[in-house]
């Protein structure tokens, strides 16, 4: 990576004195045999100045690590101190919003945003002049007499934010904030945090925040700490070290994002065994499932906007298509691991929500790098790299998979295929002379950024 590109601060920060540090946590949920182990053994450290991002699916422990944090849970075993100190009770310099933020119906935005100081025993004049900045500050200008009712989720959201900000939490705690909102009111959001926090426009001395987003990771965090489940512990540290404001259609944001994904699969199985073989190699030929790619992200984008989760049967009706055409589709999302079956519901995963999320350019890029570990495109990829003039006939992958299928399996695989590898523009066939060729293109890291 381009060292000019990780000099922000890094001295200084690891300098500073700890603002947090969890130390060999464990959680532990009921009793007996149906005692769970929530979290196993964490040790995670947060210095001034750092945007720390957690991230890792569904019940790795997340929201329960933030409420260890921030003191509304005790930990099972391990210690937490903050700035030194062991911590007992709620943390007082810490605070959390939550993905949905329950604000009073009864109260104005800026009611709301001023019942926090109010708590806090802050003077009524205060009170109001503090109130009045941070609401201008997340851009709900205009909106001080507006009732919860008549915003929007995502203005709402940001009522949250104010409220949470107003109190000048040293350590802001995040659940997943931008989850339970539509795309566009995530992204704007998204964008008045990270200006706020990069523009010290607030005291906040560092940013905690949850999420099982990837790209939301890479987007906002100095450091991700990736977790998983079974029981809920920290797989890897990533630090990112982009300038901001990041941009998701940069060959280094999505070659991050490719890096957090790999460090997320890459400690299941040996490639062989989760992806099969190509044609020549030992192990049986993994057969591509017959999915056309538009059907692809259709799905993919119905699964995002129902919250990341589906039932099949109904999926069939959204998109129109009967099982028979619709099980190729699933089985495609999950070998590029963008989704996974779980009892007749299909749950979109990180990667899979990137995709969904993503604009065509960056699209094309995810696909090209989950393809490119697919036996049967590596196998015609590098057949035809080492080929004259990168072009070889059609036959001779035909013949080649006949070994594996019938002859009409056969052709149905490379048709297949060639459709993939075009989206991909890894490779095309050429139709005058039935030949397939490598797209020569610039290699990935040097291509000029998409669209300026
Ligand atoms: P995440 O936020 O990463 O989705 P959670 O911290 O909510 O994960 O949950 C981690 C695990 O602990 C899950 O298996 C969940 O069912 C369990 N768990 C969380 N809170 C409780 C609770 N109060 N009682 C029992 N089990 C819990
Ligand atoms: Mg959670």
């Amino acid at each position: 990576m381009d060292t000019s590109l990780s000099e922000r601060g890094a001295g200084v920060k690891s300098l500073a004195a700890p603002l947090l540090e969890v130390r060999n946590v464990a959680k532990w949920f009921g009793k007996g045999e149906r005692r769970i182990l929530a979290l196993d053994r964490v040790n995670l450290v947060i210095r001034p100045g750092e945007f720390v991002v957690l991230l890792g699916p569904s019940g790795c422990g997340k929201s329960t690590l933030l409420r260890i944090i921030t003191g509304l849970a005790q930990p099972s075993e391990g210690e937490v101190l903050y700035r030194g100190e062991r911590l007992r009770g709620v943390n007082p310099h810490a605070t959390i919003v939550f993905q949905s933020f329950a604000l009073y119906p009864w109260l104005t935005v800026q009611g709301n945003v001023e019942a926090a100081l109010k708590a806090r025993g802050i003077p009524a004049e205060e009170r109001r002049a503090r109130a009045l900045a941070l609401i201008d500050k997340v851009g709900l200008d205009g909106f001080e007499n507006a009732y919860p009712r008549e915003l929007s989720g995502g203005m709402r959201q940001k009522v949250g934010f104010a409220r949470a900000m107003a109190v000048e939490p040293e350590l802001l705690c995040l659940d997943e904030p931008f989850s339970a909102l539509d795309v566009l009111s995530a992204e704007s959001l998204r964008g008045e945090l990270m200006e706020l926090w990069t523009a010290k426009a607030i005291p906040t001395q560092a940013i905690l925040m949850v999420t099982h987003n990837i790209e939301e990771a890479v987007f906002m965090a100095d450091r991700i700490v990736v977790m998983d489940k079974d029981p809920g512990h920290v797989v890897a540290e990533l630090e990112v070290t982009l300038p901001h404001p990041r941009s998701r259609k940069d060959v280094h944001f999505i070659h991050m994002v490719d890096q957090v994904y790999a460090t997320i699969a890459g400690k299941t199985q040996p490639e062989e065994v989760e992806m099969g073989s190509a044609p020549g190699e030992p192990g049986k030929t993994e057969m591509l499932p017959h999915a056309p790619l538009g059907a692809l992200a259709g799905l993919l984008e119905v699964i995002a906007s129902a919250g990341g989760r589906a039932d099949l049967y109904v999926l069939g009706e959204e998109l129109v298509m009967n099982l028979d055409e619709l099980l190729p589709v699933i089985e495609a999302a999950e070998r590029l691991g963008f989704a996974q079956v779980d009892r007749g519901d299909i749950v979109i995963t990180p990667l899979g929500e990137s995709f969904a999320e993503a604009g065509i350019l960056a699209r094309k890029e995810i696909f090209r790098q989950r393809i490119r570990r697919v036996p049967v495109i590596r196998w015609i990829y590098t057949t035809l790299e080492q080929a004259e003039g990168h072009r070889l006939p059609e036959e001779v992958f035909l013949r080649a998979l006949e070994e594996d299928f019938t002859e009409d399996e056969a052709k149905r695989q490379l048709d297949t295929a060639i459709s993939w590898g075009r989206y991909a523009e890894l490779f095309a066939f050429d139709d005058n002379a039935d030949e397939l060729f490598l797209e020569e293109t610039v290699p990935v890291a040097s291509n000029p950024a998409p669209g300026g």
